[in-house]
């Protein structure tokens, strides 16, 4: 396999890439009257990159910007309009039923509602149990050490206090443990992690956030941790990428990105994160001004033009960017890091 992401870390090799995700796009058709076509929503429209095994990346964005459809559509949950995801060494494309089923043994999914993830007249023994039993863990036994164990590891404990429980008895915090016992116990190589804190109360969001590094660092997990909160990147990113418009405008290791973002939606983002100190009045900073585009009609040239202060005219109205290097693993599609825009950034 070829490495084509130039933010990887450097030395890495062809045998260290997990997950290859190349050209990928995910259009919905849109229908008048469920007959007509009247054109495509393109939630994900060219996205690529490469995971190393154990490593994990945050692709961040607002609402809208395709990231969870980005998710779902690297799950294996849609298939691609276009494009491809090699997993291992395998390309998984939704033809060939045995990779697909294969892979999804390998990749766990941790949903942003865990509530709405579980199902609610099972027990956590249950709950926790099917998987096994789908894929194929014929010994009871095993199958036993292999729930207390997800259970020890996502720190629900004593064990025996929780087995018999239906989701409804457990906090959000408890459900989203649960949920994250569900995603590791068959030992996945991948965690897709779609806003998996962002309907949890503040005081128990560090500590998911913290289990899933930990997990990650003790079984070398790779992570793809979804979110439209760049505060919350800090606990075990790898590198940051960027969302807008479908797309990936910001690639970056995640402290040169949170130091120098570039991109000037980058840099609105990191100025909407609120500061921390509670005795700073100004501490919840401005959004991004402007509407997201729209997916199904986004606008010609760099999606970003409508909203984006530093436009030029003629150039940012009418060509996409291509991604520019802006340093070692840092990539920025933005025309004010070409060569003949350069004067404009000094
Ligand atoms: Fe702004 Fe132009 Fe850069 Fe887009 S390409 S972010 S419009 S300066």
């Amino acid at each position: 396999m070829e490495i084509f992401d130039k933010t990887m870390r450097p030395g890495t090799k062809p045998e260290d890439v997990l997950l290859s995700v190349e050209g990928l796009h995910k259009w919905f058709e849109i229908k008048r009257l469920g007959l007509f076509r009247v054109g495509d929503v393109k939630a994900v429209d060219g996205v690529d990159f490469q995971l190393a095994r154990g490593e994990s990346v945050t692709v961040v964005g607002e609402s809208g910007c395709g990231k969870s459809t980005l998710a779902r559509t690297i799950l294996g949950l849609y298939g691609p309009t276009k494009g491809r995801i090699v997993f291992d060494g395998r390309v998984i494309d939704g033809t060939d039923k045995e990779a697909l089923a294969w892979y999804r043994r390998h990749v766990g999914f941790v949903q942003q509602d865990p509530f709405g993830a579980l199902p609610p007249f099972m027990t956590v023994q249950r709950i926790l149990n099917e998987p096994l039993v789908i894929n194929g863990v014929k010994d009871p036994e095993e199958r036993q050490r292999r729930i207390r164990k997800a259970l020890e590891d996502v720190r629900l404990m004593p064990v025996e206090d929780y087995l018999t429980k239906f989701p409804h008895q457990l906090s959000g915090g408890q459900q989203q443990r649960l949920v994250i016992a569900r995603a590791i116990i068959l030992e996945p190589k991948l965690i897709v992690a779609d806003e998996p804190v962002s309907m949890l109360d503040a005081s128990v969001r560090v500590e998911i956030m913290q289990l899933l590094g930990r997990l990650q660092q003790q079984y070398n997990i790779s992570i793809i941790y979804i979110t439209h909160d760049l505060s919350t990147v800090r606990y075990f990113s790898d590198r940051i990428f960027v969302m807008y418009g479908a797309k990936l405008i910001e690639k970056a290791r995640t402290k040169e990105l949170l130091k120098n973002p570039s991109h000037p939606y980058a840099q609105a983002l990191m100025n909407a994160i609120p500061d921390p100190d509670p005795d700073n009045v100004d501490r919840f900073r401005e959004v991004p001004g402007g509407e997201p585009p729209s997916l199904m009609n986004p606008p010609a040239g760099c999606r970003f033009h409508p909203r984006c202060p530093a436009a030029i005219k003629g150039v940012c109205d009418v060509q996409e960017p291509p991604h520019f290097e802006r340093g070692e693993q840092h990539l920025v599609a933005c025309w004010l890091y070409g060569e003949e825009h350069a004067e404009q950034t000094a």
